[in-house]
Parts: C-alpha cells; sequence; structure tokens
C-alpha cells in the first residue's frame, strides 16, 4: 500500500507536493492539511481493482465516489493510489462533452502533474498568461514564477480531459463504472459514533442506488464511505440535505467555440468590459481562450445573485460580446462551430454541509469555485484530493474524527481568500467601481500583474511582495465590509 503523498513515477517532486497546495494563508503560515490518505488500512480480499464491469452488490467498497469529473475522478485517484478499495459511477461514458471555458491554471496543471497525468496532455495547447482587455485598455501579463505553481497552463476540451484522469484513477487500481447513475443514497440512521457531531452535518449513506445506462437494470452499491462528486447541480447531494447559502454569490457562463486564425495564441484573454444590449456594464467577463485546434472556446460569465443581473439575458450578452471581440479572432455568427451552452458556478463554498460522519462533499457539489475568476476544475483536483486525504485517514482507523478534520483543514485552506473573493466581486458588481478600478489598474502593468496574482490564488508562501501586501490590505478590506454588514443587520 502506497501513500498518497508519494509522488507518481516520473514526475518531479515540486516543493509541497503531495498535499494539495494552500492558498494565499501560507504566507502567513497557515497549517497545512494532513498529508497521508492513510496506509495501514487492509485491503479486502475481495477486491475489484480497476475493472469496469457490472456494478457487484455483494461486495462493499472501501469508498464510492459519486461523479467522475475533475473531483471525483482525483478523489478516486488518490484513494486507489494508496491503495484503497475505491468505486467511482459516472453517469455518462468518456469522452463526454462539459460546458466549460477549458482553461487549466498553474494551479491545475500543478494538480494534474502531481497525479502524472501533465505528459498526457499531449493535444493540449499549452500557453503562458491572459491578456486583460477592457475601456480602452489592454495588457499582456505573462503567468508569475511561483515555487509551487509552474508558470503556463493549458486549455484543452473537457471531452478531451476528464476521461485522461478517469483512466488515470482506474489504472492505480480504482474500479470506474462508467454509464452508471447514482439514484439515491442508500441513507442510514445514525450510531453512537455519530453523537458528537452536530446537528446540520450530512447523514449516515451506505452507498447508492445506481442504474445502469445501457441495461436500464439499477443495483446497489455499498461503501464503508461516500464522497459526492456529482457536480453543480448535484442532485445526489441534494439528496443527502445540501443546500446552497444563497448569501453567497454564484455565477452563470454561456460558452461556444468559434473558429479563429488565432486559435494557437499563447494568451488566453479576458475582457472586463462586458456589455448588455443597451450599452450598459455588466458585472462579469467575456473570455476568448484558443484551443490550438483550430477553435477558440469563447465565454460570457456573471454572477447571477447580484439582485441587478438576475434574469439577465446570457445569451444576448454573448451575441454583443462576439460583435465587439477584437477583430484579430475572426468571430462572427458564421465561425461559430454550434449554439452556445451555458451552466452554473456554485462558489466561494457556498454549498454545505461538507462532511458527515461517513460522507464528504467536493467540487462544485460543495460550492467550490473560486469566486474571483470562476475557475473550478483546479479546485475539483484540490478538495478531491483533501477528501481522500482525509477518507484514508478514516479508514486506516481514524473514523468519522477524519471526516471533520476534512471539514476543518477544507475551510481554513478556503475561507479566508474566498471572503476577499466575495468582498471583492460584491465591490466591483457597482459600475461605476468596476469602471474606475479596471480603467486604473488597466494603466499600469505593474498593478495588473499582481492582480492576476491575487486572482488566480497565486501568491507566494515564501516571500512577501506586492500582490502580499496588496492581497493583505483586501483582506483587511473584507473584514471592515464584514463588520459594516453585521452592523447593518444588527440596527435593522
Ligand atoms: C460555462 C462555464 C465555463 C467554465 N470555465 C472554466 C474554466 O475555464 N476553467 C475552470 O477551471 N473552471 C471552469 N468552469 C468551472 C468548472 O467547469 C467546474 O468547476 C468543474 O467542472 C467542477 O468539477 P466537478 O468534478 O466538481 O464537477 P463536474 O465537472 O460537473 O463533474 C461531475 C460529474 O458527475 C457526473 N454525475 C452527476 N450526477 C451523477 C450521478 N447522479 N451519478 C453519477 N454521475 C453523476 C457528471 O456526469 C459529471 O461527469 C466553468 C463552468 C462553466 C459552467
Amino acid at each position: 500500500m502506497t501513500d498518497a503523498s508519494a509522488n507518481p513515477p516520473g514526475t518531479a517532486r515540486p516543493a509541497g507536493a503531495g498535499r494539495p497546495p494552500t492558498g494565499p494563508r501560507a504566507p502567513q503560515g497557515s497549517r497545512r492539511p494532513s498529508e497521508a490518505a492513510g496506509s495501514g488500512g487492509r485491503r479486502p480480499a475481495s477486491r475489484r481493482r480497476g475493472s469496469d464491469g457490472p456494478p457487484d452488490d455483494r461486495h462493499i467498497y472501501d469508498v464510492l465516489v459519486v461523479g467522475g469529473g475533475p473531483a471525483g475522478s482525483s478523489c478516486a485517484y488518490w484513494l486507489a493510489e494508496a491503495g484503497w478499495d475505491v468505486a467511482v459511477v459516472e453517469k455518462k461514458r468518456f469522452p463526454r462533452e462539459k460546458t466549460c471555458g477549458d482553461g487549466l491554471t498553474p494551479r491545475a496543471v500543478r494538480q494534474l502533474a502531481d497525479m502524472g497525468v501533465e505528459s498526457e496532455l499531449a493535444g493540449a495547447h499549452r500557453y503562458h498568461g491572459l491578456r486583460a482587455g477592457g475601456f480602452g485598455h489592454i495588457v499582456e501579463l505573462a503567468w508569475p514564477e511561483h515555487p509551487v505553481f509552474p508558470d503556463y497552463g493549458y486549455t484543452i476540451t473537457r471531452h478531451d480531459l476528464d476521461g485522461l484522469v478517469a483512466d488515470r484513477a482506474a489504472k492505480a487500481g480504482a474500479t470506474v463504472l462508467q454509464g452508471t447513475e447514482a439514484l439515491e443514497p442508500l441513507l442510514r440512521g445514525p450510531t453512537a459514533e455519530d453523537a458528537t457531531w452536530p446537528d446540520g452535518r450530512l447523514p449516515r449513506c451506505d452507498g447508492a442506488v445506481v442504474r445502469t445506462k445501457d441495461t436500464g437494470a439499477t443495483s446497489e452499491i455499498r461503501a464503508r464511505y461516500v464522497v459526492v462528486a456529482d457536480g453543480s447541480l448535484s442532485r445526489f447531494g441534494r439528496a443527502l440535505g445540501t443546500s446552497r447559502d444563497k448569501g453567497m454569490p454564484q455565477g452563470m457562463a454561456l460558452r461556444g467555440y468559434y473558429e479563429s486564425p488565432r486559435h494557437d495564441d499563447p494568451f488566453i484573454e479576458s475582457h472586463l468590459d462586458i456589455r448588455d444590449p443597451d450599452g450598459e456594464v455588466v458585472p462579469g467577463y467575456g473570455w476568448i481562450f484558443p484551443l490550438g485546434d483550430g477553435r477558440v472556446n469563447v465565454g460570457v460569465g456573471l454572477l447571477s445573485t447580484d439582485r441587478r443581473w438576475r434574469g439577465a439575458n446570457t445569451t444576448k450578452l454573448m451575441e454583443n460580446f462576439v460583435r465587439g471581440a477584437p477583430e484579430y479572432w475572426g468571430l462572427s455568427p458564421d465561425t461559430a462551430c454550434g449554439p452556445p451552452t451555458g451552466g452554473r458556478l456554485p462558489m466561494g463554498l457556498a454549498v454545505g454541509p461538507h462532511s458527515g460522519p461517513n460522507a464528504v462533499l467536493v467540487g462544485d457539489a460543495g460550492g467550490s469555485i473560486n469566486p474571483f475568476n470562476g475557475e473550478g476544475i483546479a479546485y475539483g483536483y484540490e478538495t478531491g484530493r483533501m477528501a481522500a486525504v482525509a477518507v484514508g485517514q478514516a479508514l486506516s482507523g481514524g473514523g468519522s474524527e477524519a471526516l471533520r478534520d476534512f471539514d476543518h483543514t477544507l475551510h481554513e485552506t478556503y475561507d479566508e481568500y474566498y471572503r476577499v473573493a466575495r468582498a471583492f466581486v460584491t465591490l466591483i458588481g457597482h459600475p461605476e467601481v468596476m469602471r474606475l478600478c479596471v480603467g486604473l489598474g488597466m494603466r499600469s502593468e505593474l498593478v495588473m500583474a499582481q492582480l492576476l496574482r491575487i486572482m488566480a490564488n497565486l501568491l507566494r508562501p515564501d516571500s512577501l511582495g506586492a500582490a502580499e501586501l496588496a492581497y493583505a490590505g483586501m483582506l483587511q478590506a473584507a473584514d471592515v465590509v464584514r463588520q459594516v454588514r453585521h452592523l447593518r443587520a444588527a440596527l435593522a
């Protein structure tokens, strides 16, 4: 049995390998998540490693993972790599379409490298930074040097990416059951061990009733622990009682593919001044991500929770954005590869509870998208890996306490950063503030470079530079905003 913190063969071990890199709390000396994905567990004799046959309802897996996207597959990989008997149920078959911007930042690349998947990204487009535009200005920003993360990213369609990670999990020994949908949880009443858990936790769950798409047959999959990774709609999660905190921001985005002469541009591009049909600036952004295969991924995203933009017509915003996009991309209705599709972006850990005595919630199911930039793939990989560490420790004898630790680690890693991000997006939700900040910021490459590091969660753990100082200032401002809000609520 191996330790999940061990490096997969053939990959260099950068600083911090073997655990999800912490967020920007690192400069202030945050606690790091515990490392081992459990190594003392006994492997059951009946273990079925890596098979993709029909579910066997007499077998009890160590772990059932619901959903084979970034969060579920990363969790399954780290658990299987540590030797645990893990099954993933994925309702679709890979390769499958998934609505996304298809952008991998250095944070996501780091996780793929740790799983040994980066070497398989041969068909992906490697890019070197962000070109940000808005209010008549444009600035090119290279990804910064960083001791933990690489200074490049990739674009690759989710059609091509997600199967690679699921395959990696299967090669590590996970049983990946594609075309198998978890219909409902197998719930069990509380045990004596659960008495110390507060109300408002996930209930005990012994597995799931599943349906195999090909045959339509239903059966049960049983497991000692369950990881919920079923994405932003999270029907399975909701059947376990999860809900979204409506006070937190939620994104809404639309994307489509276009043929473009600049399909292999070394920069991804974002525009901070997207406008509604009346020409009013809307708080959100538009993007054009070159895919290197003749196409670019074009999209618009905004915060659907902002009262003023609730019900906004994203199709119209997208049409406007395409019409106004820089000419060099060659975008027009004629170069569209098909109609755009959209999705929700639950952010800032807005969905919970994240844990219970034998179940945890990861990725979009737990609302783990970064509110600063709408990035969720990296956070799916990271939270999946954190869950693998915790569940591994639970299986190794730590029991349900280890899952309580997962909850603490999750919040300790992201809460502060997401609080700053939420305050930031609320502030720039006011068009005047947005215009002022972006207009001023865009005049200075230095300012934008620091902002990029903050927004992409690439602050350095080892030095206190301009971005880290700016972040500390934003944190103080976010705390003041929070106190004012509390005061207002108390006086109301
Ligand atoms: C328009 C748009 C653009 C985006 N652009 C980017 C971007 O450029 N970069 C970025 O980092 N993030 C982006 N995101 C966010 C990103 O797509 C998500 O954060 C990410 O996919 C989350 O991964 P996940 O594994 O939690 O969920 P998902 O990727 O949604 O995976 C969940 C999986 O579970 C399966 N499933 C669901 N229910 C069941 C069930 N009951 N039984 C079995 N299987 C089930 C689904 O088929 C799916 O494969 C974007 C999102 C949208 C909507």
